[in-house]
């Protein structure tokens, strides 16, 4: 160990203890650039062996945000009480150098029904330190978007099924400090039946084309046709209506 700095120095320097640890909670590991903007910070930057002592602090406190118990914490805070940090800015410390719970907005994802092969996409804001997002079904793909500064997002991008199918998963999200789900559902409509009334001749000769998704009218005097049955016109009232 290095000698202790004095009480004087040690003062000043205690300004930058909730500073560093903050900066320990972002998950971002100090360097000393970083260690020399908190000294600067905190106008302690021409203290001599302030660097060095802050960078033990630092060594120090970059054990916290992996405790998984109060006795490790407690050993934490004594090697701070170690170097003359006061009881009480230690343990502040240590508390502050352990990175908040994940928090995640929105808490599920529901994509509601969508139309066979239809896919969607939805984010997910997190907060805290994210190390990893999962999902077991493969018809769901996460990407983690690091933003700094304990935020995340999470790009959920959800690919088409088949008609009738439904599906339910989780976004798993680990952080440093345990993990959250994220509950994910969905499911795809069933394919119309293949003939049906037509709800403008009333005849029963609407079919469904499943190839190209859409009904059409296989009466002569009617050929509606259209993706869904509120969207029926005859071909030649559109204006993109090709010409053979
Ligand atoms: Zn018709």
């Amino acid at each position: 160990m290095s000698n202790q700095l004095s009480e004087e120095k040690l003062n000043k320097l205690l300004l930058a203890l909730s500073p560093l640890a903050k900066h320990i909670a972002t998950g971002n590991m100090p360097d000393q650039d970083a260690l020399k903007q908190v000294l600067l910070s905190v106008d302690a930057e021409r203290e001599e062996g302030a660097l060095e002592e802050l960078e033990l602090w630092s060594k120090i406190l970059q054990q916290a945000p992996t405790v998984s118990n109060d006795d490790e914490k407690a050993a934490i805070i004594a090697k701070l009480q170690g170097r003359g940090v006061p009881d009480a800015p230690a343990i502040l410390a240590v508390d502050a150098a352990i990175p908040p719970p994940l928090i995640v907005q929105p808490q599920n994802i529901d994509f509601g029904c969508l139309k066979p092969e239809e896919g969607a996409n939805a984010t997910l804001k997190v907060r805290g330190k994210l190390v990893k997002a999962t999902v077991r079904n493969n018809r769901l793909k996460v990407t983690l978007l690091d933003l700094g500064s304990g935020n995340s997002l999470v790009k959920v991008q959800l690919l088409g099924g088949s008609a009738g199918e439904s599906l339910q998963d989780n976004v798993v999200l680990r952080g440093e400090r345990g993990e959250l789900r994220v509950p994910v559902t969905v499911q795809w409509e069933k394919e119309p039946p293949m003939l049906q009334y037509c709800p403008r001749c009333k005849r029963k000769s609407l079919f469904w084309n499943r190839y190209d998704k859409k009904f059409e009218c296989l009466n002569s005097d009617c050929k509606v046709e259209g993706s869904s049955l509120d969207k029926l016109a005859k071909p030649q009232d559109r204006h993109y209506h090709r010409l053979y």
